[in-house]
């Protein structure tokens, strides 16, 4: 399929799933006003940090005028709860970002996403969220040497062994459709583990092992035409990322910058 004929698809089939349980629940969302005029394609329930109770940041994050060129991938490294609840999901951000911000010394959350267990989307850094719906790039703290040019979700758990919940999978895929239609990313380039970039365990065995059906399911969403190549990225250069291993039940242990 030839590239504007893609588009034109891809634009019929988002159109139909928005009726179809994605939700254009943004409406009372300051973000909005900074809405492309074609509007969104494809927008899941992301629930803001005002939602959650952020905390002030540090300081105000970077955003830079053009968009990030991989999406990587994480686990939390935390417990694998069975609390489905939007209380838990804003329990777990909030605890994200105290221990990146105590802990760590960073100015604020480091990741730009995070996914709970029970599959609720939060925005994570500030002016994530208005910096994807513009097609621009927040500078977060999630992927050591690679946070100018990546963007990075948290999805709340531990995945060594344990398979990754329904409800956490299905925001994931959607979550990553929406980027890559934001940012014209090819899900088969574009979607990374954090491990691709250096030695981590994260995102844990299980959910490495699915990046594969990851791409799959959001090159589906989104009609693209062909699979390609997988990312190959040569990590022999990279350093080792020793504060990984950090006691359950603290956030996303790995050094990053600020
Ligand atoms: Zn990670």
């Amino acid at each position: 399929m030839r590239e504007r004929e893609y588009r034109l698809a891809r634009r019929a089939v988002l159109g139909g799933m928005l009726g179809l349980g994605l939700q254009a629940t943004l409406a009372n969302n300051e973000a909005m006003a900074a809405e492309r005029p074609e509007g969104p394609l494809l927008l899941p329930r992301v629930h803001t940090r005002r939602e959650w109770g952020a905390r002030p940041a540090r300081r105000r994050a970077e955003v830079l005028d053009r968009a990030p060129d991989h999406i990587v991938v994480h686990h939390t490294s935390t417990p694998n709860v069975t609390d489905y609840s939007v209380d838990a999901a804003y329990d777990l951000s909030r605890a994200i970002q105290r221990f990146h911000m105590r802990t760590r010394g960073w100015n604020d959350a480091g990741q730009q996403l995070t996914i709970s267990r029970g599959g609720h989307i939060m925005e994570g850094r500030n002016r994530s969220l208005t910096a994807i719906l513009s097609g621009r790039h927040c500078v977060g703290a999630q992927a050591l040497h690679h946070n100018d040019h990546t963007i990075g979700i948290e999805n709340e758990g531990t995945y060594m062994t344990a398979d990754v919940p329904g409800r956490l999978w299905e925001s994931l895929v959607h979550t990553c459709a929406w980027l890559c239609d934001r940012y014209d990313l090819n899900p088969y380039q574009a979607l990374v583990g954090h491990r691709d970039y250096g030695r981590t365990d994260c995102p844990g065995d299980v959910l490495y092992s699915r990046l594969p059906a990851l791409r799959e399911e959001v090159a589906g969403l989104l009609r693209f035409p062909s699979r390609k190549s997988a990312p190959r990225i040569d990590t022999d250069d990279l350093p080792a990322d020793p504060g990984e291993a950090m006691p359950s039940g603290t956030a996303h242990p790995e050094r990053h910058d600020r």
